[in-house]
């Protein structure tokens, strides 16, 4: 069954619904916490959102087009999310794919893993969200000469290798296949230095020092260009 589905048309409204926030976490902060709409920065706006989920451009994007998929709730990683939540999560991924695939190009999915202190597996920010990026062809030729990866039926084997493992890297390619790999330890922001040299730019991949404002603003207007005909049904 599918959630609510609101495309925003880049106002950003609803933000503030039954929202569990955590102070100090910098989701929670800049989308989550009541209050925040209001001074929020144009390239921090919502494209779509879901009963449990915001979809919003990412600050430092590599490429045109990359998306970040949110929990409202504040988790320390997708393995963490309720059942009723995984069904909101997986059709949040479904829009946003449709949507990217119609604007920028059909894009893969990842996530840098959880958070637990100790077990650092890269994360960008300790708070549930899944990386959208339009890019052509699968990476996983070059992210499994750095890691082992098994390939999961479906996102509850996720959560149950987390349970079983612990932190993890988590890989989606254009057909919708979900590779684990629980390493030892990981580069920060792995797949942003993986994308950052594939398109030449090996130094740029921290968010923090590329924020990249233009390529988020270019992102924006295509989508508002693109307008409602991809608002999916309600
Ligand atoms: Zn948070
Ligand atoms: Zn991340």
């Amino acid at each position: 069954m599918n959630s609510t589905v609101e495309w925003h048309g880049l106002s950003g409204l609803n933000m503030n619904k039954n929202l569990e926030h955590q102070p100090a976490c910098q989701y929670c902060d800049k989308f989550l916490r009541p209050g925040t709409e209001l001074n929020r920065a144009k390239w921090d706006v919502p494209v779509l959102e879901t009963d449990h989920f915001v979809v919003v451009p990412t600050v430092g994007m590599l490429v045109p087009g990359w998306l970040l998929i949110i929990s409202k709730k504040h988790h320390a990683n997708l393995a963490s999310l309720s059942k009723v939540e995984v069904q909101d999560f997986l059709h949040a991924r479904d829009i946003t794919k449709d949507l990217l695939q119609r604007t920028f190009g059909m894009p893969l999915f990842f996530e840098h893993g959880p958070c637990l202190k100790q077990q650092n597996a890269g994360s960008c920010i300790d708070h549930a969200h899944y990386h959208a990026v339009p890019w052509p062809k699968d990476l996983m030729p070059l992210v499994s000469r750095d890691f082992k990866w098994n390939l999961v039926g479906n996102f509850n084997a996720v959560q149950k290798s987390y349970t079983a493992e612990g932190a993890y890297l988590l890989y989606e390619n254009h057909d919708g296949e979900m590779f684990c790999s629980h390493p030892k330890k990981v580069p920060s922001q792995y797949f942003r230095q993986v994308i950052a040299r594939e398109i030449g730019r090996p130094n740029d991949w921290d968010w923090a020092v590329f924020p990249e404002y233009e390529t988020i603003e270019i992102t924006q207007s295509k989508f508002l260009a693109a307008g409602k005909r991809f608002c999916p049904a309600k």
